[in-house]
């Protein structure tokens, strides 16, 4: 490889202006080389082709790096490195199902989804939005969070556009729905997004009311709060006792608990996915707090993010153990408005 050696060479061949040139350098030339190819190691495959490209003396040093010869592997650190080269480029989106970059379009939102690719639709297999309140049409795609997080992060470099385009993306949305006719049932919902520490936080609260009567666990029976937890019949609570079945019933216990528990906030968890959330019942309302954490300005192969959307090629189960319950609220509520 060249080397250590080429970039000290080329120091060295300085002489007198050394001292110079070596004070209007980066930090990080500055360091000892071998401390640098140290620091190399630790890259990953993309970091690594990535950190080759910002000069020649860093080229030079470290070499050009490679993608790894598995297809697997490959494909993972090729994501990486188109998002890594996208990191500053706040008019382009990375688009995983081409492997190109995608202008952005300053009208495609969660509530309006506009993507500027030919391929993201709900069957592609890494642009599936996430659907955080099922029937609403609010559509959270990856490039929506991908920019987001990508806005937030560049701050004061944002022209006005961008900063505009930041604060439709993570705009709160409120709705509700009623059905008059059948169970007079009335439906208020809000989606909060929240970026905190360089992570995209999803909140939405769902309210049940029923105007004539009291509320019944029936008002929510098809509910989830995330893939992996929903309501299950009544019948099914013996259904199984094992820890899979269990670990997939959290919701489904949480409500029975809040029934029993009339006005207390029952706080739960999912361990599949970054998911705490919350069930209040009292004789009038049933309410829903979920805080979700979608994970960090990386590739939808994010396990964080790839928990959340169903995908034909990739199992969601068993790519994330949350066993911090608490933390996302957590996280939520340390930035409160
Ligand atoms: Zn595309
Ligand atoms: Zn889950």
């Amino acid at each position: 490889m060249a080397s250590s050696a080429v970039l000290r060479g080329r120091i060295e061949k300085k002489g007198g202006r050394r001292s110079s040139l070596k004070s209007r350098r980066s930090a990080l030339l500055n360091m000892p080389i071998d401390l640098i190819l140290e620091i190399t190691d630790e890259l990953s495959p993309a970091d690594k082709i990535i950190f080759a490209t910002t000069c020649r003396a860093i080229r030079n040093t470290v070499g050009r790096g490679q993608f790894p010869s598995d297809t697997y592997e490959d494909r993972q650190e090729r994501f990486e490195y188109l998002a890594g080269m996208c990191r500053d480029m706040p008019n382009h989106w990375v688009c995983e199902e081409c492997m190109r970059y995608h202008r952005i379009d300053t009208s495609d939102t969660s509530v309006q989804s506009r993507p500027t690719c030919p391929l993201a639709d709900r069957y592609g297999r890494y642009n599936q939005p996430l659907t955080p309140i099922p029937g609403d049409e609010y559509e959270l795609g990856r490039r929506h969070v991908q920019l987001a997080l990508k806005y937030t992060r560049m701050g004061d470099s944002l022209l006005p556009r961008h900063r505009q385009y930041l604060r439709r993306l993570t705009a709160a949305r409120q709705y509700s729905l009623s059905y008059p006719w059948e169970t007079k049932l009335m439906v208020t919902a809000k989606i909060i997004p929240r970026i905190v520490d360089g992570r995209f936080l999803l909140r939405s609260l769902c309210e049940y009311r029923q105007s004539s009567k009291p509320v019944t666990r029936e008002l929510i029976a098809s509910e989830s709060v995330c893939p992996h937890q929903q309501v299950f019949p009544p019948r099914d609570d013996d259904w199984s006792n094992d820890a899979f079945h269990q670990n997939l019933r959290q919701f489904h216990k949480a409500v029975n608990d809040s029934f029993e528990t009339p006005g207390k906030e029952v706080h739960s968890h999912c361990p599949h996915c970054f998911t705490d959330f919350s069930v209040t019942t009292t004789t009038k309302c049933i309410r829903i707090s979920v805080w979700m954490d979608l994970g960090t300005e990386s590739s939808p192969l994010d396990p964080a993010w790839r928990s959340f959307v169903h995908s034909a090629d990739l199992d969601p189960i068993d790519e994330v153990e949350y066993n911090e319950p608490g933390r996302v609220r957590e996280l939520y509520s340390s930035e409160e408005e």
